[in-house]
């Protein structure tokens, strides 16, 4: 009987080693993938890379990020799978033009001088003093995860005499949508990445990072872009309104 159960208690623990060991594996090679994702996406902006190297550079990353899940355990996505992006807002009392300020038509992700298209939505606060404190509570509104996925960059830096028009932005890549979601111009950046992270986790402080969204001019607002894997592994804007509109409401 003892012999048993050692022989049980001693399988279990080369289980739970070589389990332990895959994962750490899994995580070193995510790292990697973030590293080359995080890098192509400095060379797009800077203009040392051309769009047609570039698309083929972000097939490959994300290719090597997709066979890294499996997604035989993704749940059905239905409206319970979205959590509102922005703490303690509702949808319709945020979202910017009602949903109007989407627009895809030229996008190209891969082209820094593609102009005129906005594959987004801008989430606003209440936040007429500018000064990234909710007029209501004092506090700073938390950035929430729209969708579950590992965070796969972040830019935490941004200087305020920056002409970088994102600002201090997130990248998460969702395994079960297959797909990207960028966040953009907040305050304070509180992931990493490799980090997975679930729908309604706290990811950032709302702020108003980027070029243009710290002028005068600009309300403050989180910038959400989702961008679908097509099956060469491309980016294609999606107009996510009706998520946002039915997606949970988290305190
Ligand atoms: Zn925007």
């Amino acid at each position: 009987m003892l012999m048993t159960v050692r022989g049980i208690a001693g399988i279990l623990l080369i289980f739970s080693i070589s389990g332990w060991t895959n994962e750490d594996k899994h995580s070193d090679k995510i790292l990697d993938y973030c590293n080359s994702f995080r890098q192509l996406q400095t060379d797009i902006r800077d203009c040392v890379i051309t769009p047609d190297s570039a698309r083929i550079a972000f097939q490959n990353v994300m290719r090597n990020i997709q066979s890294e899940f499996n997604r035989d355990s993704c749940q059905a996505i239905d409206s319970s799978y979205f959590v509102y992006p922005v703490s303690n807002y509702r949808p319709r009392e945020s979202i910017g033009g009602k949903g109007k300020g989407y627009r895809a038509r030229g996008f190209d992700l891969f082209d820094m001088n593609a102009k005129g298209s906005h594959p987004a939505h801008d989430l606003f606060m209440r936040d007429r003093d500018q000064d990234n404190l909710d007029d209501r509570t004092w506090l700073p509104v938390n950035v929430l995860a729209f969708t579950p996925g590992v965070v796969i960059a972040t830019e935490t830096n941004w200087q305020y005499d920056s002409e970088l028009r994102g600002g201090n932005w997130i990248w998460i890549y969702d395994p079960c949508l297959d797909a990207l979601i960028y966040y953009a111009h907040n305050n304070i950046i509180e992931v990493q990445p490799g980090q997975w992270v679930n729908a309604g986790d706290k990811i950032a402080e709302m702020g108003r990072s980027g070029f243009n969204a710290a002028q005068k001019r600009s309300p403050t607002h989180l910038h959400m872009m989702f961008l679908q894997l097509d099956s060469d592994a491309l980016p294609q804007p999606v107009d996510t309104y009706e998520w946002l509109i039915k997606a949970t409401i988290k305190e």
